[in-house]
C-alpha cells in the first residue's frame, strides 16, 4: 500500500499542472494510524467535490463493543459520529480557497432525525467516515501546497476529533445511542398493546417554524399532557418507565379549535416513524413504522390504479379499475394515494382536514339530497373509514375540526384546547345521538378490492444524452431520473435528501426484479432486503456517503410519480 509520503510526493509533482492530474491521487494510503481511501476524484473544480474515506483501525478508534452491538445501537453511533465530524469540519477546516469548490471538506448533514447513513460505519475492524474534499485549484491549475494542507493538517484534526472514542465526549455519545434505543424500544412494542401511537408524558410537539424543525423554545410552549384515560405506561430498554399517552387502534379523530394544536400533533405522529436526536422534544414520540400521511395532490400522475373503493362512475364511462392520468383532481389524487399505500403495506393513515379534498372527506345530507348517488362518483372517506379497519385492520388518525358526522365512525376523539389534549370520545357519542347525522351511508358491504399492479421495466429510462444512467436529486422533495423528474413535494414524511439520493438510485436498482411477474410489492421487498442485507451501498456503482435508509412506503410513492411509469394489473 502507498503511504502519506507517497501521496505527498505526488500532490508535489503536479503542483500548478492541470486539473486532470489529480487522477493520480485516486487510490489507498496508509497514513498510520488511519488508511486514506481516495475514491473518486472530481473532473474540474467547479464539479462535486471528489469522494474520500478514512479508516481508523478497530483497536485505535477504541469504541467499546456495546456502543454498537445491535443494530439501534450501531445505527445511532454512526450517526454521532457524522454529527461529531460535520462539527470537527466546522472547527478545523479553513474552507472554501482557490477556485469553484477548492478548499472544502465537508459530510452528510444529518437533522432532527436519526437515521441510518452510509457517511459512518462501525465494525470490529475499523471505523469508517466517507465524506467530499473538493480539490483546490487556482483557475484549472491544481494547487498542490493547499491540497497538502488539507489532507495532512485539517483532515488529521478533524478524524481525530470525531472518530476516536477517547476524544468524544462519552456521556452524550452514550445518552444519544441509549435515547434512540429506548425509542426502538418503545416503538416495538406498540403493536403488541393494540396500539398504533405513543406521545410521551411532557414531550414539545411544536417546531421553531414552519421552516425550521428545531423545537419551539420560550414561555409559550405547552409541552404535552396526556389525558387521564388515555394514559399507559411503557418499559424502557435503558430508562426504565415513562408514560404517555397511548392512541389505539381503529379510529381516532382529532378535533378541536382552529390553531389549537391539531395539525402539531398529527405532524409529530408522522415523524414518529423515526427516531429523533436528544433536545428535540419528540424523543419518546412514536408510531407504527407503517404509519402513512395521506394528502390530497392534485396534478399528480397515476398508472393503473384502482381507485373503486372510493371512486367509480367518472363521466364519459371512465373506468376506476385501472385508473390512469397525468393530471389528477384532489379527490382522484388523494383516493389513489390511499390505495397505493395499502397496496405496499400501509398499517395507519394520518389525513389532515387542512391536506385533504373535502368532497373526499365528507358529503353530507342536504348534499345527499340534491345530489343523488348515481351522479356521484366519490363516495366518501367517512364511509370507508371503518372498513379499512374492520377488512383490512388499518387504523386511520384524523385532524378534522370541521365535520361531527366523523362523530359516527370514530373509536376515540381527542380534543385539543389551547395545546392540550382531552379525551372527549363519551362526549362527541351523546351528541351524535341527540343530533343524528341523517347522511346515508354510501360505503356498500366491504371496502373493495386492493388490486396490485406490475411495474414494466421498459417505462424505466435512467439515460439521458449520452450518459446510460443518470440520476440525481433536486433537493429533499425532486429526483430526476433521466430526463424525468419526480415530484416527491407531497410525501411529507421524508425528511433528509439522503433518502431521497438513495430512493433515486433505488428505482434504477429496482429494474432488475422488474420481471414482468412481480407485483411493485414484490419489488420494492426485494429491494429492501437487498439493502438489509447487504447494506445501502448495493444501491450504487461505488461507496458513497450520501445515502440515508429510506421505507417502502416513501419508496413505492417515488416510483409511483415517475410520469413515464407503466404498469399492468395483476390477474
Ligand atoms: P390547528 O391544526 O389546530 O389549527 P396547529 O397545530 O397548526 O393548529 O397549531 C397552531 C399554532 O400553534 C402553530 O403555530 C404551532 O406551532 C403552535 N403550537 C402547536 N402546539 C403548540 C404547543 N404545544 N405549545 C405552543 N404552541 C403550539
Ligand atoms: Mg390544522
Amino acid at each position: 500500500m502507498r503511504t502519506a509520503a507517497d501521496l505527498k510526493k505526488v500532490l508535489h509533482k503536479i503542483d500548478g499542472r492541470g486539473y486532470k492530474a489529480y487522477k493520480d491521487i485516486e487510490g489507498k494510503y496508509d497514513c498510520g494510524d488511519y488508511i486514506l481511501l481516495v475514491d473518486h476524484v472530481q473532473g474540474d473544480p467547479f464539479a462535486s467535490p471528489s469522494h474520500v474515506r478514512v479508516q481508523v483501525p478497530g483497536k485505535m478508534a477504541g469504541f467499546p463493543s456495546e456502543t454498537y452491538s445491535n443494530k439501534s445501537r450501531e445505527v445511532a453511533l454512526r450517526d454521532f459520529l457524522t454529527r461529531r465530524f460535520l462539527e470537527a469540519t466546522r472547527r478545523f477546516s479553513k474552507g472554501n480557497r482557490g477556485t469553484g469548490k477548492s478548499g472544502i471538506i465537508s459530510i452528510d448533514r444529518p437533522g432532527q432525525e436519526i437515521l441510518e447513513r452510509t457517511s459512518a460505519f462501525v465494525t470490529e475492524e475499523y471505523v469508517e467516515a466517507r465524506f467530499v474534499m473538493g480539490l483546490p485549484a487556482f483557475g484549472r491549475r491544481i494547487a498542490g501546497g493547499h491540497a497538502q494542507a488539507m489532507f495532512f493538517e485539517e483532515l488529521p484534526r478533524i478524524l481525530h476529533a470525531s472518530l476516536f472514542y477517547k476524544n468524544l465526549h462519552e456521556k452524550t455519545l452514550h445518552e444519544h445511542i441509549r435515547t434512540s434505543e429506548d425509542a426502538d424500544f418503545l416503538r416495538d412494542q406498540l403493536d403488541r398493546l393494540g396500539l398504533v401511537a405513543f406521545v410521551a408524558d411532557g414531550a414539545i410537539l411544536p417546531r421553531a417554524s414552519g421552516i425550521d424543525p428545531a423545537p419551539l423554545r420560550g414561555g409559550r410552549v405547552v409541552p404535552f399532557e396526556p389525558p387521564e384515560s388515555l394514559l399507559v405506561e411503557m418499559e424502557l430498554a435503558n430508562r426504565g418507565a415513562i408514560t404517555g399517552m397511548g392512541i389505539p387502534k381503529g379510529v381516532t379523530l382529532i378535533v378541536g379549535g382552529g390553531y389549537h394544536g391539531k395539525s402539531t400533533l398529527l405532524r409529530a405522529l408522522e415523524l414518529g416513524i423515526y427516531n429523533h436526536i436528544m433536545g428535540d422534544g419528540r424523543e419518546f414520540v412514536v408510531t407504527n413504522p407503517y404509519t402513512v400521511k395521506i394528502r390530497a395532490e392534485d396534478g399528480r400522475y397515476i398508472e393503473k390504479v384502482d381507485i373503486s373503493p372510493f371512486i367509480t362512475n367518472l363521466p364519459f364511462g371512465q373506468g376506476t379499475r385501472a385508473f390512469s392520468t397525468e393530471d389528477a383532481s384532489g379527490s382522484t389524487s388523494q383516493a389513489a394515494n390511499i390505495i397505493e399505500a395499502l397496496e405496499v403495506g400501509a398499517k395507519v393513515l394520518l389525513i389532515d382536514e387542512d391536506t385533504s379534498a373535502t368532497n373526499f372527506m365528507i358529503r353530507d345530507q342536504r348534499m345527499q339530497e340534491l345530489v343523488s348517488k348515481d351522479k356521484e362518483p366519490i363516495t366518501p372517506f367517512i364511509d370507508k373509514i371503518r372498513q379499512l379497519y374492520q377488512d383490512l385492520g388499518v387504523s386511520t388518525i384524523l385532524a378534522i375540526g370541521g365535520s361531527g358526522d366523523y362523530f359516527d365512525v370514530a373509536d376515540l376523539v381527542i380534543c385539543m384546547v389551547e395545546y392540550r389534549p382531552y379525551d372527549l370520545t363519551i362526549e362527541a357519542r351523546t351528541i351524535a345521538e341527540r343530533h343524528k347525522a341523517g347522511r346515508t351511508p354510501e360505503g356498500g358491504e366491504s371496502f373493495g378490492p386492493i388490486t396490485e399492479r406490475i411495474p414494466l421495466a421498459r417505462s424505466f429510462d435512467p439515460s439521458k444524452g449520452r450518459r446510460e444512467v443518470k440520476i440525481s436529486s433536486k433537493g429533499l422533495q425532486s429526483i430526476v431520473f433521466g430526463t424525468h423528474a419526480i415530484d416527491l413535494g407531497a410525501v411529507e414524511q421524508l425528511v433528509d435528501i439522503s433518502q431521497t439520493n438513495a430512493i433515486g438510485d433505488a428505482i434504477y436498482y429496482a429494474t432488475r426484479y422488474m420481471d414482468g411477474t412481480r407485483t411493485l410489492g414484490d419489488i420494492v421487498d426485494a429491494v429492501l432486503k437487498g439493502t438489509r442485507e447487504k447494506g445501502l451501498d448495493v444501491l450504487g456503482p461505488r461507496p458513497t456517503g450520501d445515502y440515508a435508509e429510506f421505507r417502502g412506503l416513501e419508496f413505492a410513492a417515488a416510483i409511483n410519480r415517475l410520469r413515464t411509469l407503466s404498469a399492468r394489473k395483476k390477474d
